[in-house]
C-alpha cells in the first residue's frame, strides 16, 4: 500500500495528529463555492463525495499527456496510459487489501459489482430450494439483484430483521442462516441508518454452512480501513465516486479462486484469449470480466482519490469522523422536535432524522436556502423507512473535510426549520 513517508514517521513513533480539516478543505476546490449567497456546508457525502484537486488533475493530466486505449496499442502513449490503467488497479487491490491484483474487477460502480456476482456467481450456484440471505437495512441495489436472481433461479430471498436502534437482530440471522443459504449479502454501513455491521461474525458463520458472503461496502470504504482478508468476505463492493473519486467506477473483490470459476458478465473485446466463429476461450483475470473500452480515465482518478486517502491515514478519517459524529448526534437531539433515525451501537457517516414540524423535503428546502446540502427521501432503502414507519428521512452524511462549524450551521437551519414551520 502506498503509505507516505510522513504517515510511516507518524506511525513510527506512535504519534498520530488529528487530521486538520482546514488543510484538508483547501484540497477541495468545490468547498469554496457559495450557494444561495451563503457558503456551502456539504453533508451530502453518502450520495457522493467532492473530489481533490489531486483527482482533478489526474484526469486532466490522462487526457493532456497521455490519452490512449488499453491493452491494445504497441505505441508510446498506449504503454503509459495501460502503466496507468494496471496502476490503478494495484493501488485499488493494496487498498482492499487483496492477495492478487486480479482479484479486483472495475466496475462502474457498487451496483454493477454486485449485479455482477449475481448474474455470474448466483447463476452458477443458486438453484431451486436454495435461499439467499440479505438484510432489513440493504441499499435497493443490494435487494434488487437477488429478488431477480430468486425469481429466475427458484430460490428464496430471506431478510435479516433490524431492531428499534437499527441494529441487525444477530439471533434472527442465526435462526435464518442455515445449510440452504448460498449466499449472504450485507451492508458493511447502512447509508439510511449509518449502522455499522459485525462482518467478520457474519461472515465466519456464512461460511461455517457453506455459503460465500458478499459485503456492499459502499459506505463503509470512504470511512474507515478495509482490509477484506481481516473481514472474512468472498466478495467486496464499493463505488468510487463515493471515495473521492470519479463517478462511474467501481471496484469488485472477489477471491481469485471463485472469480477464476466463475463466467463472463459481459462479453465482447478484451475479455477473450481468442475467438474463432466456432469456439471463444475467455480471457484470464480481471480480464475475463472487463469486457470493452474500460473507463481508463476513471480508473485513474479512482487511483489518485486512494492516494489521497492513504495520505490522510484511513484511520485518522475515521476518528475525525467519529468525533464529528458525536458531535452532531448531541447537538442534533437538542432541536426540539427532531427524532434521529436509529441509535446503533457502532455508526459510520450517516445520521438520519425526522422533525414533527416539517416533512423532510421542507427540511431539505430550508436547508438549502442556507447553503446546507443534505438528502431527503428514502435514500434507495424503502424497506428501512417501512421498517421506521415513515415515508422519508432528512440524512446528513460526513466526511474528511466536514467541521463542527458545518454541524453548528446545520443546526441553526433546522431551527429555522422550527421556526417557519413550527
Ligand atoms: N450500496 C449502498 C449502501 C449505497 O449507499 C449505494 C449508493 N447510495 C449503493 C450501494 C449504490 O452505489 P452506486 O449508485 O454508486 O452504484
Amino acid at each position: 500500500m502506498a503509505v507516505n513517508m510522513a504517515q510511516e514517521t507518524r506511525q513510527e513513533t506512535g504519534e498520530v495528529p488529528p487530521l486538520d480539516p482546514a488543510r484538508i478543505r483547501a484540497d477541495f476546490p468545490i468547498l469554496a463555492a457559495t450557494v444561495h449567497g451563503n457558503p456551502l456546508v456539504y453533508l451530502d457525502n453518502a450520495a457522493t463525495t467532492q473530489k481533490p484537486r489531486a483527482v482533478l488533475d489526474a484526469i486532466a493530466r490522462y487526457y493532456t499527456e497521455y490519452n490512449a486505449n488499453v491493452h491494445r496499442g504497441v505505441h508510446y502513449l498506449s504503454q503509459v496510459a495501460t502503466e496507468a490503467y494496471d496502476e490503478a488497479r494495484r493501488k485499488a487491490a493494496a487498498f482492499l487489501g487483496a492477495t492478487v491484483d486480479c482479484e479486483v474487477i472495475f466496475t462502474r460502480g457498487a451496483t454493477e459489482s454486485i449485479n455482477l456476482v449475481a448474474h455470474s456467481y448466483g447463476r452458477q450456484h443458486v438453484l431451486p430450494g436454495d435461499e439467499i440471505l440479505i438484510t432489513g437495512m440493504e441499499h435497493h441495489s443490494n435487494i434488487v439483484p437477488w429478488q431477480i436472481l430468486c425469481k429466475e433461479s427458484g430460490a428464496t430471498l430471506r431478510v435479516v430483521p433490524i431492531d428499534d436502534d437499527g441494529n441487525l437482530i444477530m439471533e434472527e440471522f442465526d435462526r435464518l442462516l442455515n445449510e440452504r443459504t448460498r449466499l449472504v449479502a450485507v451492508t458493511h454501513v447502512s447509508n439510511a441508518l449509518g449502522t455499522v455491521n459485525p462482518i467478520r461474525d457474519i461472515a465466519a458463520k456464512t461460511h461455517a454452512v457453506g455459503a460465500v458472503v458478499l459485503v456492499d461496502g459502499a459506505q463503509s470504504a470512504p470511512h474507515m480501513p478495509v482490509n477484506v482478508r481481516e473481514l472474512g468476505c468472498d466478495f467486496f463492493v464499493c463505488s468510487g465516486h463515493k471515495m473521492y473519486g470519479p463517478t462511474g467506477i467501481g471496484l469488485l473483490y472477489g477471491r481469485a479462486e471463485l472469480l477464476d470459476a466463475m463466467p463472463p458478465y459481459q462479453s465482447g473485446g478484451d475479455m477473450i484469449l481468442s475467438v474463432t466463429f466456432e469456439k471463444t476461450i475467455y480471457g484470464r483475470l480481471p480480464s475475463k470480466f472487463e469486457a470493452g473500452t474500460p473507463h481508463i480515465e476513471g480508473a485513474i482518478g479512482l487511483a489518485a482519490a486512494l492516494d489521497y486517502l492513504n495520505a490522510q491515514g484511513l484511520d485518522r478519517v475515521a476518528a475525525h469522523e467519529r468525533g464529528l459524529i458525536r458531535y452532531a448526534e448531541s447537538a442534533l437531539r437538542a432541536v426540539p422536535g427532531l427524532r434521529l433515525m436509529g441509535a446503533p451501537r457502532q455508526r459510520a457517516g450517516v445520521i438520519a432524522f425526522t422533525m414533527d414540524a416539517a416533512h423532510p423535503h421542507d427540511i431539505g428546502q430550508v436547508l438549502d436556502e442556507a447553503g446546507v446540502a443534505i438528502r431527503a427521501g428514502h435514500h434507495c432503502a424503502q424497506p428501512v423507512m417501512k421498517r421506521f414507519g415513515v415515508p422519508a428521512s432528512a440524512r446528513a452524511s460526513f466526511g474528511l473535510y466536514n467541521t463542527r462549524d458545518d454541524v453548528d450551521t446545520l443546526v441553526q437551519g433546522l431551527h429555522e426549520v422550527n421556526r417557519i414551520f413550527a
